[in-house]
C-alpha cells in the first residue's frame, strides 16, 4: 500500500484530508545552505501559520526546499512535532547558481546513491526520510549538471517509486525532461511539472498532462488571476485530466536572512478563497476532494 513519507512517519490516504503539495516552511534561496537558524525560533514563527492552515482543513504539507535552498530536515521535524502536522521533505538539489559545489564533482551514480540513501534511510542523521525528489531546470533548457541530476533522479525514482518534481518554467523544457525520464526507464506519471502556471501556452499544459505527468498550479492567489486558474482547471476537467492537477500556494516561509524570519505569507488562500470560487463555478465536492486530497496524496505517496 502506498504511503506518504512524512516527518511524522508514513501516512495512509485515509489518515489524511487536504494536502498542500508545494509550500515552504523554511528556505533561503539567495545564499542557500550557509544560512543558519535555531529550530526553536522557526517553530515560534511558523507554528501559528501551520495552525491557521490546520484550522482551514489542511492535514499535511509538502515542503519544496531542496539542497541549495537551505533545506533543514531537523527544523521541519521540530515544526511538525510542535503542530502534530506531517510534512513531506525533499531530497534533490535546487537550481544553479546556488548548487553546492560537491554536486559538480559527483557523477550520476554517486548522485543516484545519495538520493537513494535519503529516500530509503534518513537525511543528515535527523531520522527523517525524504519523501520525494526536487530538481530544477534552467529557463531555456537543462544545463549539463541539471541533465546529470535528472538521470540520477530517474535512477533513484525507479528504485523507490519516488516522485520527481522540477522547477520548470517552460513547457518545452518539461517535455524534454519527460523524454529523459522515459529514456531512463522511469515514467512521466512520477513527474511533477512545478510552476506550470509560468507557461502561457495552455496547449503545452495539455500535452504534458496527456503524457501522464502532473501539472502543478502552485501560486494560487498570486501570479495569475483566480479566473485564469479557474479557466485552466475547468478546461482540464473537461478534457478528462482532473487526475493530473495539483494546487498549492508556494508560500510560507521562515527566511533565516530576514529579521525574525521575515514576513510570513499564510497557507490559507486556497481553503478560504479559492475553493469557494471553484464551488461557485460549479465544481462538485467529489472533484474538489480529488484536487485537494486524492491527487496530492497519489502524486507523492509511494
Ligand atoms: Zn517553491
Amino acid at each position: 500500500m502506498a504511503h506518504l513519507i512524512t516527518t511524522l512517519g508514513p501516512k495512509r490516504e485515509d489518515e489524511l484530508g487536504m494536502i498542500l503539495p508545494h509550500e515552504h516552511i523554511f528556505a533561503n534561496f539567495p545564499t542557500g545552505d550557509d544560512a543558519e537558524a535555531k529550530a526553536e525560533d522557526v517553530v515560534t514563527a511558523m507554528l501559528p501559520e501551520v495552525n491557521k492552515a490546520q484550522a482551514g482543513g489542511v492535514t499535511a504539507l509538502v515542503d519544496a526546499t531542496a539542497v541549495g535552498g537551505a533545506r533543514r530536515a531537523d527544523i521541519l521535524k521540530a515544526v511538525s512535532e510542535a503542530a502534530n502536522f506531517p510534512i513531506v521533505v525533499a531530497t534533490g538539489i535546487f537550481k544553479e547558481p546556488w548548487k553546492a559545489n560537491w554536486v559538480q564533482t559527483f557523477g550520476m551514480d554517486s548522485l543516484c546513491n545519495w538520493m537513494l540513501d535519503e529516500l530509503s534511510n534518513q537525511i543528515d542523521n535527523t531520522g527523517v526520510r525524504a519523501g520525494w525528489i526536487k530538481l530544477s531546470a534552467a529557463d531555456d533548457g537543462l544545463t549539463a549538471v541539471e541533465t546529470t541530476l535528472l538521470y540520477a533522479a530517474a535512477c533513484a525514482g525507479r528504485a523507490t517509486d519516488a516522485t520527481i518534481g522540477s522547477h520548470t518554467v517552460r513547457g518545452r523544457v518539461a517535455l524534454d525532461q519527460l523524454d529523459i525520464i522515459e529514456q531512463s526507464g522511469y515514467t512521466p506519471e512520477r513527474f511533477i511539472w512545478i510552476h506550470t502556471q509560468m507557461e502561457d501556452d495552455f496547449d503545452l499544459h495539455l500535452e504534458v498532462a496527456r503524457r501522464g505527468a502532473w501539472l502543478e498550479y502552485d501560486a494560487i492567489g498570486e501570479h495569475r488571476t483566480d479566473d485564469e486558474y479557474l479557466n485552466w482547471i475547468q478546461r482540464l476537467i473537461a478534457a478528462g485530466l482532473t487526475d493530473r492537477i495539483l494546487l498549492s500556494h508556494d508560500r510560507g516561509w521562515y527566511d533565516p536572512l530576514q529579521p525574525d524570519g521575515g514576513v510570513r505569507k499564510p497557507y490559507t488562500y486556497i481553503s478560504e478563497v479559492f475553493l469557494p470560487k471553484l464551488r461557485a463555478a460549479g465544481v462538485d465536492e467529489s472533484t474538489i476532494r480529488q484536487l485537494t486530497h486524492t491527487n496530492p496524496f497519489r502524486a507523492y505517496a509511494r
